[in-house]
């Protein structure tokens, strides 16, 4: 028989034994009824105009808890005008990834530069 491992809940930080999610048995069940919630919420047709805020009014499901299934990709946010969560950097409504395309563009550039201020480095003292 194969042993589970350890591991900290993602949620609640609580020890428990790592099988196929990153979070027990309690939150998960939780998390299964929370999305339930919003799936329902969401069904009616007029709530497919709410913000996260407003569901998460409705469903009592925290505004975390919905950006997290948006990031998922487990809510298509694309089907509903305004529901999106916050970019990480300027906390502008979006709909995937972690960042809204301003930030995006200026973090590549970003990253860019500093790779070339690196590979320039490199040069400078290969020689
Ligand atoms: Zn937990
Ligand atoms: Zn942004």
């Amino acid at each position: 028989m194969q042993s589970g491992q350890l591991t900290n809940c993602i949620r609640c930080g609580r020890l428990f034994l790592k099988d196929h999610s990153d979070s027990c048995l309690d939150c998960y069940l939780e998390i299964e009824h929370d999305f339930k919630c919003v799936a329902e919420f969401l069904e009616i047709d007029q709530n497919r105009y709410a913000t996260i805020e407003q569901v998460s009014e409705g469903t009592n499901v925290s505004v975390k808890q919905i950006s997290e299934f948006l990031r998922d990709g487990l809510i298509f946010s694309e089907d509903y005008p305004n529901l999106g969560y916050g970019c990480s950097h300027c906390g502008k409504l979006i709909k995937r990834q972690l960042l809204c395309n301003e930030c995006f563009v200026q973090f590549s550039t970003d990253v860019s530069r500093t790779l070339t201020k690196e590979k320039l480095l490199e040069e400078i003292q290969s020689k």
